[in-house]
């Protein structure tokens, strides 16, 4: 079960305690009224899907029911730092560095086979 810290209640909870809420930091450029159709239909529905780091909006919806942002490493799954809603953006060269030598909270079955039974 993946657990995932609540930067608000500060204590790790099951992650179906949490809902995902899309990508942080997303920023409409100018007035809507300037914008053509397309760029404003970019903006609405066209996300960035990487493999590696992402910044992600998550929601506490069993919990305290508060937004936070997350960077989580879409590969392995692990949650390398929370932080509250409207905190700046931390830098992702610390928490790389950081994040590489914590463990992973994730805990996974190990399989096996009709033949190991
Ligand atoms: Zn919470």
């Amino acid at each position: 079960m993946l657990l995932i810290k609540c930067p608000y209640c500060e204590e790790e909870r099951p992650e179906l305690e949490f809902r995902h809420a899309g990508e942080a930091h997303l920023v409409r450029e100018g007035k809507i009224i300037d914008q053509s159709d397309e760029d404003f239909a970019a903006f609405l529905y066209l996300r960035q899907n990487p493999k590696g780091l992402v910044y992600e909006r998550w929601r506490h919806i069993h919990g305290c029911g508060r937004f936070f942002n997350a960077i989580r490493d879409t590969v392995s799954d692990k949650f390398l730092t929370v932080y509250k809603a409207g905190e700046p953006r931390p830098d992702l060269t610390a928490i790389k560095a950081e994040g590489a030598a914590a463990p992973t909270t994730r805990k996974r079955r190990s399989r096996t086979t009709k033949s190991e039974l």
